[in-house]
């Protein structure tokens, strides 16, 4: 009996994450995420598996972003009816994460569909709906870090952690390959080491073969380390002049690590008591999400909490869910930090905090996460002197400050150091998970150091 390994998504690019394996007798997806793109391909690639979901025997789920996540709902929708398997925390961040994600697809159909009347062509659904994304829920299966769990036939999965995001997990997969287990490591996404509130990735034992993530697999970051000392100037050097600071960010992670940030150079009197403000209530929710979970927090951030310390800003931060009390905000002229989604400045709240501020010199944008070309964020980061927001044109006099500091997943070195000390027991490494010149990158690097490394195209199968 053997293992068949069927790479779906995010294979020579950097979303949809989702492959399938299996052995003859049992099939498992591991992730089930959105592709993320033009919104033709978009509706393609999303709306269709080639597979049969009501064959799947369990979906294994490393982490809740929604390009490993978000194609459940369609899934179920689709005939699945097994069980999903992930951490514990993973469970508790999709029970807002994919409802709003299905908020989103009615909203994109809903302004599609205007179009389509117009021109009278014929209307779409949306791929699928707030509704079915909350009925997804029930599937959810969550689970301790580092436990053994059987899924059929001898089979099993252990979360190990992957200190990417809360609750993200490096899943070992066990298989019978015909009287011998298998043992397939998922490291995708991978995180960094010393990142705030998480803990160090850990690497899960006796790995044969590994999927490794390369979203960055050509570049290498600075180190977490100075973003203390870069925060706190672009802070004091804006409230000198009295402005405002606007911070697009993802509301996982982002913003939390951002809450973090701001709590320790408070706490080390590095820059003015002004308020801090999160507006965006999907940032809301996962932020009270963090505080049930602590088997997630490295070291310093248990012995935070411990001390009576604020690591999250339940006393010092405003947490905004109330569209009301986000527009005073517009009103109120003194100094502050804004933060708010989307990340890339698409859609959301964050808009209306730009078209307010950016005119004025005293104020700063800060930028904080990878902004993808032809989005509003994008143009921005590089300065544009007009950008336009819900169809008028903005004089871009703001300060604009870019961090690259802020990264959860591992670098070019990162990588590599991960898998150095597996090279003389692995049997093979698929690179899969970043953008075709990222991903060459680090199969060029792996193969230069004579790893067994394969380099998948979308749709590839394997025999292991
Ligand atoms: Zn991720
Ligand atoms: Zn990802």
């Amino acid at each position: 009996m053997s293992i068949k390994i069927d790479f779906i998504g995010a294979v020579r690019t950097v979303t949809g994450s989702m492959h399938l394996i299996s052995n003859g007798e049992y099939r498992f997806l591991i992730d089930c995420g959105l592709f993320q793109g033009h919104r033709k391909d978009f509706y393609r690639i999303n709306s269709q598996f080639p597979f049969d979901p009501a064959g799947i025997d369990a979906c294994i789920l490393s982490h809740a972003h929604i390009d490993h996540s978000g194609n459940i709902p369609n899934l179920i929708k689709n005939g699945f009816d097994s069980r999903i398997l992930t951490t514990d925390a993973t469970r508790d961040l999709c029970q807002s994460m994919l409802p709003d994600s299905g908020h989103i697809q009615e909203e994109d159909i809903k302004y599609l569909n205007k179009k389509k009347k117009k021109k009278g062509e014929p209307l779409q659904e949306p791929l699928y709906t707030r509704k079915d994304a909350e009925n997804s829920l029930q599937f959810f299966s969550g689970h301790p870090y580092e436990q053994q769990i059987s899924i059929g036939g001898g089979n099993s999965v252990t979360f190990y952690d992957a200190g990417h995001v809360l609750g993200s997990s490096t899943p070992l997969l066990e298989i019978d390959g015909g009287g011998e287990k298998v043992r397939i490591g998922y490291a995708v996404d991978l995180g960094r080491e010393n990142i705030p509130i998480l803990n160090d990735p850990v690497t899960p034992p006796d790995i044969d073969y590994l999927f490794l993530e390369s979203t960055y697999g050509g570049r290498v970051h600075a180190p977490p380390s100075e973003t203390h000392d870069t925060l706190a100037e672009i802070v004091n050097r804006t409230v000198e002049r009295k402005g405002k600071i606007i911070i697009p960010s993802f509301a996982l992670e982002r913003t939390q690590e951002i809450v973090y940030y701001l709590n320790d150079l408070f706490n080390d009197k590095r820059i003015p008591k002004i308020p801090v403000i999160v507006d965006s209530p999907l940032a809301v929710n996962l932020t009270e999400v963090f505080f049930h979970h602590p088997e997630c927090y490295d070291e310093e951030m248990y012995q935070a909490f411990k001390n009576g310390d604020d690591p999250l800003g339940a006393r010092h931060v405003k947490y905004i869910k109330d569209v009301e009390e986000s527009k005073a905000l517009h009103r109120d002229p003194d100094p502050k930090i804004i933060i708010s989604a989307s990340g890339m400045c698409e859609a959301g709240r964050i808009l209306h905090h730009l078209k307010n501020n950016i005119e004025d010199e005293r104020n700063t944008v800060l930028i904080v996460g990878y902004m993808a070309e032809n989005t509003l964020g994008r143009r921005i980061a590089e300065k544009y002197e007009k950008v336009r927001i819900f169809g008028q044109e903005y004089q871009l006099n703001a300060e604009v400050e870019i961090m690259n500091s802020f990264s959860a997943h591992a670098d070019r070195n990162e990588l590599y150091e991960y898998v150095k000390p597996l090279k003389d027991t692995l049997k093979g490494i698929f690179i899969v998970h970043g953008e075709e010149s990222q991903s060459e990158a680090l199969y060029r690097l792996l193969k230069d150091k004579g790893f067994p490394v394969h380099f998948p195209n979308p749709g590839d199968s394997m025999e292991i």
